[in-house]
């Protein structure tokens, strides 16, 4: 059965009208653009019909059976507009993104379309617009734990741009490694408990220049106070017991602070661009303060009840410190209900009514709830199940909503999701497998608006452009 290629796109669009003409793929023979803002799309145009053993070339006028990109400043800078007819497409957007976005769909009505053999294929004649329903489309990478070299990083960078997801959270350190260059801990940079390798200042250059070319904007992350094994078996001075430094940075030690503020000084300095700085902020276990008589005497000067409190206060001043280096600060929630200052952007991971705890204090929220959105979990009975993992079908991850039940009351407070890739048990080689079989039904969830999705019509698409070879092209 042959579908429409208007209705064979991958996240579905807001709008989609038929106007019952038709283009037939051979007679199109050039490419022009009076906008600079589009020469990324152009260029994956090229790419796509070389792919199919035709080529275009790159016209200096405007002329019939030709792919037309132009400027509109009517529309946002990632929203777009198809316009297909018997002799053109004409590709409108306000922005580089837009246009490469549009570019992935034509690419994808491409496929639809020769499905049936070159010599008949067409696309159907009709206008789509479209537009994201959530301006905050994150994934999150993993190489702390297995390494990812730089052409992996990037081709996943690649995956992530074909399906309009916007911003890569790179979690860069934890109890593993730490895999940026440093000066602070030149001793630990490149080895690894489970895999050894570390990003050089040239690799991060490439990978941030790649990354905005794809219109992706990265989050790195320093994981603190806990998650810090591997920098504190290098800095025993600044956990609490230094016999056994744990994963804990000691609060009562002042040197922690300023320790921590020179990291995150270099992490600035590698990332010049990035407008978020992640400070981690999850899971750090209280029982050395408990145990430490410099925790002890910080929490008892400072009149706190506990050690959450103290935590509490410590992570607040690391915030206060990228908020004085103009960046906003971003931390994982946390299930102690700790309050951190409404410029903290806060991502939910713990459960599905971590947004509503946070609402009322302002923040803002990214939401990431595991039991939906962790990409390390098996998507089926085939893969391994550890014990802090459940199972995620490619159904669970599209029917995810990040306001729940709740639009009306967090219509303000959700930025956009986030899926997550820890790799624990994900070496390298497993990384694009575990990305992409989801990705799809992840895209649906960070740009399609609700009234446009449905599993089953996602499913056929998917299906038809698997069976066209769309996701081979993707692979390769
Ligand atoms: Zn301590």
């Amino acid at each position: 059965m042959r579908y429409s290629t208007l209705n064979c796109i991958i996240p579905v669009p807001h709008s989609v009208k038929e106007n019952g003409e038709k283009l037939s793929f051979h007679s199109l023979e050039s490419i022009y653009s009076s906008s600079d803002s589009a020469s990324g799309a152009m260029e994956k145009l090229f790419s796509f019909f070389a792919f199919t053993g035709k080529t275009l070339s790159a016209s200096d006028c405007r002329k019939d059976f030709q792919i037309l990109f132009a400027h509109d400043s009517a529309l946002g800078k990632e929203e777009w507009k198809i316009e297909v007819d018997s002799r053109n497409i004409r590709i409108t957007s306000g922005g580089k993104a837009g246009f490469s976005y549009a570019a992935e769909a034509v690419i994808q009505m491409g496929f639809a379309a020769l499905r049936e053999g070159p010599s008949t294929a067409y696309f159907d004649g009709g206008e789509i617009s479209d537009s994201p329903r959530f301006a905050y489309r994150g994934f999150m990478l993993d190489p702390s734990r297995h390494f990812q070299d730089t052409s992996t990083v990037k081709k996943a960078i690649e995956l992530l741009a074909a399906f309009r997801i916007n911003t890569l959270h790179w979690h860069l350190a934890d109890n593993q490694s730490y895999r940026m260059p440093s000066g602070n801990v030149p001793g630990i940079v490149g080895k690894g408990t489970l895999t050894d390798g570390a990003y050089s200042r040239e690799d991060i250059k490439e990978i941030v220049a790649f990354a905005a070319k794809n219109n992706i904007t990265i989050i790195p992350e320093l994981d603190v106070p806990g998650h810090s094994r591997m920098i504190l078996s290098a800095n025993r001075d600044l956990a609490c017991d230094k016999e056994n430094p744990g994963s804990e940075y000691c609060l009562g030690n002042p040197e922690s602070k300023v320790f921590i503020q020179k990291l995150l000084d270099e992490v600035m300095e590698l990332f010049p661009d990035s407008p978020v700085i992640h400070v981690g902020g999850d899971e750090a276990d209280t029982s050395a303060w408990e145990k430490c008589p410099r925790c002890l005497a910080a929490m008892k000067e400072k009149g706190f009840k506990n050690m959450r409190e103290l935590e509490n206060d410590f992570m607040t001043g690391i915030t206060r410190y990228i908020v004085s280096k103009n960046r906003t600060p971003m931390m994982w929630g946390t299930c102690s209900g700790q309050i951190y200052p409404a410029d903290t952007i806060m991502q939910a991971w713990l459960d599905i009514r971590e947004p509503l705890r946070i609402a009322p204090n302002k923040n803002k929220v990214v939401y990431s709830v595991h039991t939906s959105l962790y990409f390390d979990y098996p998507a089926n009975q085939s893969e391994p199940l550890e014990s802090w993992m459940f199972e995620l079908t490619e159904k669970g991850v599209y029917m995810t909503d990040p306001y729940i039940l709740w639009e009306n009351i967090l219509s303000d407070t959700i930025l956009g999701p986030e899926a997550c890739l820890w790799t624990e048990t994900i070496p390298q080689w497993r990384l694009i497998p575990k990305l992409l079989p989801r990705l799809s039904a992840y895209s649906e969830c960070a740009w399609s608006r609700n009234e446009r999705k449905d599993y089953y019509d996602f499913a056929r698409r998917k299906e038809y452009l698997e069976a066209a070879g769309y996701y081979e092209f993707l692979r390769k």
